[in-house]
């Protein structure tokens, strides 16, 4: 019977109300325990320190109350560990690496669109040791998306801590025309309980009054600067007016202009062909100031200054320099549903579909705007700039959790050290949160978020994806390794595998009921 009343508030709401069905309530995972003793862990903790173990690690409830370095004596002596007491949970850890859980500042539930569950979505964040999300955009509408934060706080299901940075404007008939209708808006999701807001692009008055707005209310604020606007308005203008972040890398470029004032568009574009929007993309970062000269040095100055923050989804583009590793990447076999399967091909319709004919001129451009694109991303660094990581996965065969997990290699790739690619997926998101005394790294008193591998990934960040690291074994015989063991998210432990085997029963499932092969 309850099945049935899901069963039809399911149907009611798919068909009548066209609201995404919500994630069911919470199986898996266990705890918080009174007490849970983590033994003999090698922790980074996401601030920046070096590996560091091995240590005994205690968990109260939902938090880190206690951290002991237990020195490199063989065995342990037992005076020197945490002592386990009676009714003390107790996970026997020695050589496994403990991390702060991950921050997405740039996820997606996806929607209709993709045709994924936010049950398939939240499963493949935890699985990849993903805590934290901040959700922009909040596609499935403002209610669907503060009914599953509030349940995540609640450890109602199995997801990431929401951060929803709401499109500006969502449940408006109309762009603003004025200021205090656009000052309302503000104020009404803040009093709902937005985190944040997420601008496309917008006349600069409004942008002006928004960001103000936004800042007197609290709430953070990211922003994708789409074309159309950044003529007007690009991240100078942004950072100058108070926006916290900014996502992807557009609009950055164009505040470097030294030769021209508009992006050199060839004669015959149309912004709304994707194949000519990321085509055109792919030849800007050439367009601009050169590494290293004075205008370069100059923007890059006054957004530290200005404690601006990138985001920089270097992942979500790579499909453009590499079209045949993406369609054909490991996990897409097990974890793609045929219905995301077919989102991703190419269309006139879908989002971000644009290999209308992709040749191999657009994957050169491509790789050498990334070139110079991840030379700025390590000179920003490098001055102390902040560089956070985000996935917007969902688009261009990009799956959740496993593009994040290539965001780390992406900005090792542009120079970054693997310490400081995890500071940049922990620490550092949680201060663009304004959360940094709350999550983001392992000390006591924080919460106990947490991420648990059996290898090292700060010595290769593929031990991470869902599908492991293909290597060769004893015996001359290749083999999987790896994977996230454990994700802990609010002192619950979430068996990682577990989770992604959900995740394969739920695509198995889709592809059984579609009757598609399954292709890939
Ligand atoms: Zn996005």
């Amino acid at each position: 019977m309850k099945n049935l009343i899901r069963l039809l508030i399911v149907f009611l709401s798919v068909n009548a109300f066209a609201v995404p069905e919500s994630i069911p309530d919470r199986v898996r995972g266990e705890g918080p325990f009174e007490r849970l003793i983590l033994r003999g862990v090698i922790i980074v903790n996401g601030e920046g320190a070096p590996p560091v173990g091995p240590m005994d690690v205690l968990i109260e409830g939902n938090r880190i109350s206690e951290i002991r370095n237990l020195g490199l004596y063989k065995p342990i002596p037992e005076a020197k560990r945490i002592p386990v007491q009676p009714g003390d949970r107790v996970m026997e850890l020695e050589g496994h690496y403990l991390l702060p859980g991950f921050i997405d500042l740039h996820a997606h539930f996806g929607g209709d669109d993709q045709g994924v569950s936010a049950e398939y979505v939240a499963k493949l964040w935890l699985g990849h040791g993903i805590t934290t999300i901040r959700e922009p955009g909040s596609f499935n509408g403002l209610d669907w998306i503060l009914a599953h934060k509030a349940r995540s706080e609640k450890n109602e299901i199995a997801a990431p801590r929401i951060f929803p940075y709401i499109g500006f404007g969502l449940g408006e008939t109309g762009p603003f025309l004025t200021e205090e209708e656009t000052r309302r808006w503000v104020r009404k999701i803040a009093k709902k309980g937005a985190s944040g807001i997420k601008f496309f692009g917008a006349p600069a008055n409004i942008m002006q009054a928004a960001l103000d707005e936004a800042g007197k209310q609290g709430l953070g604020s990211a922003m994708h600067h789409a074309q159309l606007d950044v003529v007007n308005w690009n991240v100078l203008d942004s950072a100058r007016a108070g926006l916290t972040s900014m996502e992807h890398w557009y609009g950055l470029p164009e505040s470097m202009f030294v030769d021209k004032v508009i992006q050199d568009y060839p004669l015959d574009y149309n912004y709304t062909n994707e194949q000519h929007r990321f085509g055109e993309a792919g030849r800007l970062w050439a367009q601009t100031a050169k590494p290293g000269s004075e205008k370069w040095n100059q923007v890059r100055d006054e957004l530290i200054s200005l404690d601006f923050t990138l985001n920089p989804t270097l992942t979500i583009y790579e499909a453009s320099h590499d079209l045949m590793r993406e369609m054909n990447a490991d996990w897409q076999k097990e974890y793609t549903p045929p219905a995301l399967w077919q989102f991703f091909q190419p269309s006139l319709i879908s989002h971000g579909s644009y290999w209308h004919d992709w040749t191999t001129a657009d994957e050169v451009a491509w790789k050498n705007n990334f070139r110079i694109w991840m030379q700025f991303l390590n000179d920003y660094k490098n001055h102390g700039g902040r560089v956070t990581l985000g996935s917007d996965a969902g688009y261009i065969w990009k799956l959740y959790g496993f593009g994040y997990i290539r965001e780390m290699e992406l900005l090792q790739e542009a120079g970054f050290h693997p310490l400081e690619v995890i500071r940049s997926a922990t620490y550092l998101g949680a201060e663009v949160l304004n959360m940094e005394d709350q999550i983001g790294s392992v000390r006591p008193g924080k919460l106990a978020d947490l991420v648990i591998t059996e290898e090292n990934p700060i010595a290769n960040f593929k031990v991470l994806y869902g599908t492991g690291h293909f290597k060769l074994g004893a015996d001359n015989k290749p083999e999987r390794v790896g994977g996230v063991k454990y994700t802990i998210k609010d002192g619950i432990v979430f068996n990682a595998k577990e989770l992604l085997a959900d995740v394969r029963k739920i695509v198995r499932e889709a592809k059984a009921e579609s009757g598609s092969s399954g292709e890939p």
